[in-house]
């Protein structure tokens, strides 16, 4: 059956009718979206993502896992590893991990956003590493220079007096000499931030999640839930029963019909430049800091790939109706021109090349949203604000724990919905972020 746009949005509004009585199931305006996507500029450098085909015909299983990111496909490999007995599958809408998981900026820190507890941040970032060495990935995964720009000198003199225990402030001098930039008034160069390949990390996270026997299915988006015991998928092509459901999607889930007032999406747009060889990279003051954070209401991050390309990372903003499809990908190019240009102007002369676009799930308190919803039966796993490379990978580490029932103390994390503060309407949102978000766009 060939699978059209008209198709996919017919069937995404049937998917309020499909959850009867649950109002947390009525699918977002449209339902699931399922526009192409342009390929980020780890994806060149990375192996191909294994060939998986589509899901086809109705099948009865013991885990679903509905999406196919670090979040879906690390829980289908944990949840494999506890109960090899199990069937596991996900589903993912479009390509493997061709979301937030092959498009972030690749800073790994120990930090959960809205934790506190450093010891849940700590075990997440050693589960992480543990993964990627027993799997043997190639992700170009170590310690990265990193630096705090600061953008007014206010800003500047409070960071040099409370220095962290660990960090260095480097000067404004210093930047305009070392880090080809006049733009800030100083920096702070703390430790313990680590760099990530992506796409090359998405790659490993398939693999290893075919290896232990699960079944992954790409283009085989799920159009409705519907809770119960079991619970029901359904797809374009058939429907799917199973005993446990992860909903992995994270900012495309409030689209799904979950979530809706728990969590929203916020886009994003990166802009790299093109590949700059080892001699213009310490010309242009590149080769000494690889993550650079800048600190003002809409974050800015810069960052040099492993292979060379600098980029920005940007705040867009909020699209009516939980939309994760950005409608003005012209502007959003020319706003990251424009911070380029103002910050790192001898870079921005060299060429900007590759650019995509991204979103990220957000919630009020900036809690992830992870936990049992429904029956118990059904898991959510998403909405990290922004930091997720670690916390989508423990956090499917934690609810792989939960659903086999294995005694894990952080699976006490995992709060659900209960610890949320709802977040209002798609009217309100688009009427407060909208404004709000332009507004405090830093060019
Ligand atoms: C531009 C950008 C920069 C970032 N930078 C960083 C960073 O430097 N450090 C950091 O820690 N984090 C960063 N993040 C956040 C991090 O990338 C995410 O938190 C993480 O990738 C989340 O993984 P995930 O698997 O939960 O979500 P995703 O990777 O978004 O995966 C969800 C998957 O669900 C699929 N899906 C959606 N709906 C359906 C459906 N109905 N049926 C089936 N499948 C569906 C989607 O196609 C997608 O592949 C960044 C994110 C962006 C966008």
């Amino acid at each position: 059956m060939e699978i059209t746009r008209r198709r996919f949005l017919l069937a995404g509004g049937a998917a309020a009718v499909a959850a009867p009585g649950l109002a947390g199931l009525a699918a977002g305006r449209g339902g699931v979206e399922l526009d192409p996507r342009e390929d980020a500029v780890w994806v060149a450098s990375a192996p191909e993502m294994p060939y998986v085909p589509r899901f086809d015909g109705d099948r009865k299983v013991d885990l679903a896992i509905i999406g196919g990111g670090y979040t879906g496909l690390a829980c289908a490999y944990y949840a494999k590893r506890f109960r090899p007995d199990w069937k596991v599958v996900v589903l993912e809408s479009h390509g493997l991990a061709s979301s937030a998981s092959s498009r972030n900026s690749g800073a790994v820190y120990a930090s959960y956003v809205g934790e506190s507890d450093p010891d849940l941040a700590d075990a997440g970032l050693a589960r992480l590493r543990t993964f990627i060495e027993e799997e043997e990935i190639d992700c170009d995964f170590g310690p990265a220079s990193t630096l705090m720009m600061l953008t007014s000198p206010g800003a500047a003199e409070r960071a040099q007096a409370d220095l962290p225990t660990g960090a260095r402030f480097v000067s404004a001098g210093e930047l305009a000499e070392r880090a080809a930039t006049e733009y800030y008034a100083g920096a702070v160069a703390p430790p313990g931030y680590y760099h990530v390949q992506p796409a090359k990390l998405a790659v490993g996270h398939a693999r290893a999640a075919l290896g232990v026997g699960t079944e992954l299915f790409a283009h085989s988006p799920a159009l409705t839930v519907q809770l119960g015991r079991p619970a029901r998928i359904e797809t374009p092509r058939g429907e799917l029963v199973a005993d446990q459901v992860v909903i992995a999607t994270n900012a495309h889930t409030p689209r799904l019909g979950i979530g809706r007032y728990s969590m929203f999406p916020v886009h994003q747009y990166s802009f790299a430049t093109r590949r700059l060889d080892a001699g213009e990279l310490e010309r242009f003051g590149l080769d000494r800091w690889m993550l650079r954070f800048e600190r003002s209401t809409l974050p800015v991050t810069f960052s040099v790939t492993p292979d060379g390309h600098f980029f920005v990372r940007l705040v867009l903003g909020y699209a009516s109706h939980d939309s994760c499809v950005w409608p003005d990908l012209g502007s959003a190019r020319s706003l990251a021109q424009r911070i380029f240009e103002q910050r790192f102007p001898a870079v921005a002369d060299v060429g900007l090349t590759h650019g995509w676009h991204g979103v990220t799930g957000h919630t009020a308190l900036f809690k992830q949203f992870s936990g049992p919803i429904g029956d118990g039966n059904v898991h959510v796993s998403a909405a990290y604000n922004g930091l997720g490379i670690m916390p989508a990978h423990n956090n499917a580490y934690l609810t792989a724990c939960r659903i086999v029932g294995y005694d894990e103390p952080h699976v006490r994390y995992l709060t659900g919905v209960g610890s949320q503060l709802p977040v209002p309407g798609d009217f309100y949102r688009s009427l407060v972020l909208k404004p709000f978000m332009r507004l405090m766009t830093p060019v």
